[in-house]
C-alpha cells in the first residue's frame, strides 16, 4: 500500500500526507497544528502515527505548524541543514540533516534542490514497491538535472502556481510580479503543462497528476486544469484517457489516492 493525501495546498498553506503499510510521514505543515491534526482525523489517519515530517523549505506556508506540533509528537524532523537550523523547534535531537536518500522501512525519500527564493528549498522524490510519487512546488522553473529524477514518476504533484495574464494583469506591485514570473518564483500552468508533457512522453507511465500550491489571485482551480490540458492536448495527451488531472484543494483535503 502507497497512499498519498493533499491537506491544504496554495500559497496560504502547504501539507502533504504519505502512507505506505510501514510508515507515514507529512512533507511541509504549513498550517496550524490543529488544522493538521484535523485534516488528518478527515481523512481517518492519526498524527499519532506520523514517524517524520520532511520540511521543503523554510516559508511560512510549508511550516506553520511545526512548532506547536513537535511539542505534542514525536516525530523525527528532517531537512537541509540551514533549513533546520531557522526552525523554532525546541529538540534538536529529533532533527536529521538531509543529504541523502532516507528509508523508512521502504518507502525511500530522496530530495533535489530547486530554484526558489527560500535557502535550499527541495522537492521529493518517494519510491516504494517499485512506484515513484514525485513532489515539486515552488519553483521558478524546473532545472534539467530535476527533471531527469523525476521522469520516471508514476504519480506527480506539481505546481500550477499562476497564469501569466492574470498576474501581469493583476493588482500586484511589479516588484511582486517579477518575483512570482521570475526564475526564484513559481511554475505557471502553461511551465507546469510543458512539464508533464515531457514526463509522460519519457517512459508513459505517468497516471496521475495532482496541480498544487495555486496563487489565491492568479489563478483558480479550473484554468489551472484546463491550460494543463490545453498544453497536453497539443501534445498529443488526452486526460482521462492516457492519465487523470486533479487540482488540490486549498482549504480541504484531497482524497487518500492509492499510487498503483
Ligand atoms: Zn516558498
Ligand atoms: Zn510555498
Amino acid at each position: 500500500m502507497f497512499e498519498y493525501c493533499s491537506l491544504v495546498s496554495g500559497s496560504s498553506g502547504n501539507c502533504h500526507f504519505i502512507k505506505t503499510s510501514q510508515a507515514s510521514i507529512l512533507i511541509d505543515v504549513g498550517i496550524s497544528a490543529r488544522r493538521v491534526v484535523k485534516g488528518l482525523e478527515e481523512i481517518g489517519e492519526s498524527m499519532e502515527d506520523v514517524d517524520a515530517i520532511f520540511i521543503s523549505h523554510i516559508h511560512t506556508d510549508h511550516t506553520r505548524g511545526l512548532e506547536v506540533l513537535a511539542k505534542n509528537y514525536g516525530f523525527m524532523i528532517y531537512g537541509r541543514e540551514e533549513t533546520l537550523e531557522s526552525l523554532n523547534v525546541a529538540s534538536k535531537r529529533r532533527m536529521r540533516v538531509l543529504n541523502g536518500p532516507v528509508d523508512l522501512e521502504g518507502l525511500l525519500v530522496e530530495s533535489f534542490e530547486l530554484p526558489h527564493d527560500a535557502p535550499s528549498t527541495l522537492g521529493f522524490k518517494l519510491s516504494y514497491e517499485e512506484k515513484i510519487l514525485s513532489i515539486a512546488t515552488d519553483l521558478g522553473y524546473m532545472p534539467d538535472e530535476v527533471m531527469e529524477m523525476i521522469l520516471p514518476s508514476d504519480f506527480l504533484v506539481l505546481e500550477a502556481n499562476h497564469d501569466e495574464e492574470l498576474v501581469r494583469m493583476g493588482p500586484y506591485p511589479y516588484s511582486l510580479k517579477r518575483r512570482i514570473l521570475g526564475e526564484l518564483g513559481h511554475l505557471s500552468n502553461e511551465a507546469a503543462g510543458r512539464v508533464i508533457s515531457q514526463i509522460y512522453k519519457e517512459h508513459e507511465r505517468l497516471r496521475f497528476v495532482m496541480l498544487a500550491h495555486l496563487s489565491e489571485k492568479n489563478n483558480y482551480p479550473e484554468l489551472a486544469r484546463m491550460s494543463v490540458e490545453k498544453v497536453l492536448k497539443e501534445e498529443g495527451i488526452k486526460v482521462g484517457r492516457d492519465m487523470l488531472v486533479e487540482v488540490a484543494g486549498r482549504d480541504h483535503a484531497s482524497g487518500l489516492y492509492r499510487i498503483l
